[in-house]
């Protein structure tokens, strides 16, 4: 069991190492983290949104009324932490182009529950002037973005401050696993958790699991006027991060090579920007990522079936920033109580 005594070592700290990191240090349980200095994070790729109402049937997102209190605190308490606000608060303008579109709209969001989550008479001044006009604009309400690269980076700042931070690749002959701790490099441990992103995909303790990643692309751009606040989704998003610097991207890409940026990608970008903008702009970054999503789309949480001391958190596909504050505190108190895992994330349904 996870105590006050309990060391426990913590394999890469994109968003998912990071959170669980804080949480574990909220408890005073020791612990020290290993990355290889985000090769791999698919965090750096993100536009770190949480929108409470997604997909082309306009639905709620799986268990969005339990996540988002927890996520909001949680990087509230982060910022508060690391003396940098990463939360921006920005509703979602929904584009409509079609009477079926609008018709789906309304009878979904006229169901119970979902009146927290849209504004009863939408707001659509701002994008005026900037964008082609859709034939009607739904206002999706209590969404946040989350700037989760730049907070991996500050923390990372931290964890090297505090000399909880391991530079290096995890490799599997520096480790030894017994039936009360797992040593590895020479320091015991009573508990490694693997959060590896889709990179877990080739860790060999957590063998046959339906990992089905999805490579995404983003461009940052600036228009020749101040950025909107509220964030746009048409056929694309427009997610601005501040007065300045706007996120666009989120491509699903099933076959590929590697997780570099693509000129491929560029190209289709620039033809939908300029389909949709009235306004000049500016690229000013390029990005990529592999997103960790799993048959089923729900996260990878549980034991190796090699040891009950080494973890996997990981599956967190396409909305880490929303599950991950949540399922982080969920395993925290299965490894402390010993408390079921929830039966949807627990990775032994797959067996
Ligand atoms: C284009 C794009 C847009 C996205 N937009 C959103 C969004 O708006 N909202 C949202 O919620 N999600 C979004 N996502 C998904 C989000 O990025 C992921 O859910 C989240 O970042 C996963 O975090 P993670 O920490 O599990 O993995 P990663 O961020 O991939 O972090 C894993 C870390 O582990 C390191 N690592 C891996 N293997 C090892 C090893 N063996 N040894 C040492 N270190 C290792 C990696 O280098 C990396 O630093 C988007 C993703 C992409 C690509």
């Amino acid at each position: 069991m996870l105590n006050k005594e309990s060391h426990v070592l913590i394999i890469g700290q994109g968003i998912a190492g990071t959170i669980l990191s804080y949480k574990l240090s909220e408890k005073n349980i020791s612990h020290k983290v290993l990355d290889n200095g985000h090769k791999y994070a698919a965090t750096h790729a993100a536009a770190g949104l949480i929108n409470p109402i997604t997909g082309r049937n306009y639905v709620k997102s799986w268990m969005i009324d339990d996540l988002l209190p927890v996520a909001k605190s949680t990087y509230r308490e982060l910022s508060e932490k690391l003396n940098h606000n990463y939360v921006r608060e920005a509703n979602i303008l929904r584009a409509m182009h079609t009477p079926a579109q609008e018709n789906k709209w309304f009878s979904s969001v006229g169901k119970p529950g979902y009146s927290d989550y849209v504004v009863e008479t939408p707001n659509d001044n701002e994008y005026k002037g900037i964008v082609q006009q859709a034939s009607y604009y739904g206002e999706i309400t209590q969404s946040i973005q989350v700037d989760i690269s730049q907070l991996v980076t500050d923390y990372k700042a931290y964890l090297i401050d505090q000399n909880l931070y391991i530079e290096g690749s995890f490799d599997a002959s520096a480790l030894t696993v017994t039936d009360n701790n797992v040593v590895y490099a020479n320091e015991a441990y009573d508990y490694i958790i693997f959060c590896e992103g889709y990179k877990g995909m080739e860790n060999p303790l957590f063998p046959d699991l339906p990992f089905q990643l999805a490579k995404g692309q983003a461009f940052t751009i600036n228009f020749d006027g101040p950025a909107p606040n509220q964030i746009l989704r048409d056929e694309i998003f427009i997610a601005p991060m501040d007065e300045k610097n706007i996120w666009t991207g989120g491509t699903y890409q099933w076959d590929f090579e590697d997780d570099s940026p693509t000129a491929a990608f560029a190209a289709e970008w620039n033809d939908k920007l300029k389909k949709l903008l009235k306004v000049n702009y500016t690229v000013t970054n390029h990005k990529a990522g592999v997103r960790p999503a799993v048959k089923g789309r729900k996260p990878l949480i549980g034991p190796s079936p090699i040891s009950n001391l080494l973890y996997m958190f990981n599956g967190m596909g396409t909305k880490g920033t929303s599950l991950i504050p949540y399922f982080a505190e969920h395993l925290i108190q299965h490894l402390i109580t010993g408390m079921p895992l929830h039966s949807e994330v627990a990775l032994n349904r797959f067996k």
